[in-house]
C-alpha cells in the first residue's frame, strides 16, 4: 500500500529514489496514539515528526507535485487534509463535546451527536479574454513568486459562483465580463480549498486596481504573455487551453 506519512510542517516523508513509500510496513511507526487514516483504495496515512529514515527525506506537499504522479500528489493532498482536520477539529462548535471520527472522512460530537465534516472554501479564478488575442493579466502581492496570474477569490456566503465572479472582477479590475464558461475544478489542498476555474469574455470599462491588492494588471498579446504560473495551478491550465484553443475564443 501506499504511505502518506506527514510531519507537523506538513511535508511528505518521499523516497530518495523518487514517489511515496509503497510497501507492507510503513518506513517509520506510527507513533503511538497517532490516528492512522485508511482510504478505501488501500492508502494509509498518519504523522510522524521524527527524522527521515535513511533513503527517505521530508518535502514540501505542493513542491512534491512535481515529484509525484498527478493521482498520488490528489491522494496526497487528500491524506494532508484529513490530518489537518483530524488535528484541528477536536471539539464540537455547537456544545464543547469531543469529537471522534465516525466514518473515514467524518467526526461526530459524542455528547451532541453532531457530525462535523472538514471544512472546503471554495474559490473561483477566471481568464478574461478580450477579442481572439487577448487576456487580462495581473500581480498580485500575496503570489509567490514574480509572474504574472488570473484574476480569483473566495466565495462570500450566499453567493453564486456567477455572482463571485463579477464581484471579484469589478473589485480588483474595474471591468464586467460577460459570457462565463467553465472550464474544470481543483483541490488545492494548502490547505483546504478548491479552485473552480472559469472563462469570461471582456464585456466593458477601463481597467482600474484594486491598489491593496495588485501591484499590476494589463492585457496582454497572444504570443508576446510575461512568466505565467506553474504547472501545477489552475491559471496555468486556463492560459494553456486558451493558448492551444484560439478557434474557442
Ligand atoms: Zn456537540
Amino acid at each position: 500500500m501506499h504511505w502518506f506519512i506527514f510531519n507537523s510542517n506538513n511535508e511528505i516523508l518521499l523516497k530518495d529514489s523518487g514517489g511515496v513509500p509503497f510497501s507492507e510496513i510503513p518506513p517509520v511507526k506510527c507513533p503511538e496514539g497517532n490516528h492512522v487514516f485508511e482510504f478505501s483504495d488501500g492508502c494509509s496515512c498518519f504523522t510522524f515528526d521524527g527524522t527521515a529514515p535513511e533513503n527517505y527525506r521530508f518535502e514540501g506537499l505542493r513542491a512534491s507535485y512535481l515529484k509525484l504522479p498527478k493521482e498520488i500528489h490528489y491522494k496526497a493532498g487528500k491524506a494532508s487534509e484529513l490530518i489537518n482536520f483530524d488535528l484541528t477539529y477536536r471539539f464540537c462548535p455547537t456544545c464543547g463535546g469531543r469529537l471522534e471520527f465516525s466514518s473515514p472522512i467524518s467526526k461526530k460530537c459524542q455528547n451532541c451527536q453532531k457530525e462535523i465534516w472538514p471544512r472546503i472554501n471554495p474559490a473561483v479564478i477566471v481568464l478574461i479574454y478580450r477579442g481572439k488575442d487577448e487576456i487580462l493579466l495581473s500581480k498580485g502581492y500575496n503570489f509567490r513568486g514574480t509572474f504574472y496570474g488570473l484574476t480569483a477569490g473566495f466565495l462570500e456566503t450566499g453567493e453564486s459562483l456567477e455572482e463571485c465572479i463579477h464581484r471579484e472582477i469589478m473589485e480588483e479590475t474595474n471591468l464586467k465580463v460577460k459570457n462565463i464558461r467553465y472550464f474544470a475544478s481543483q483541490p488545492w489542498p494548502y490547505p483546504s480549498q478548491e479552485m473552480i476555474g472559469f472563462f469570461a469574455e471582456y464585456d466593458s470599462g477601463e481597467i482600474k486596481i484594486q491598489e491593496e491588492e495588485l501591484s499590476d494588471c494589463r492585457w496582454f498579446k497572444r504570443g508576446a504573455l510575461p512568466e505565467i504560473p506553474s504547472k501545477i495551478s489552475m491559471a496555468r491550465m486556463l492560459i494553456d487551453y486558451w493558448d492551444t484553443h484560439r478557434n474557442e475564443f
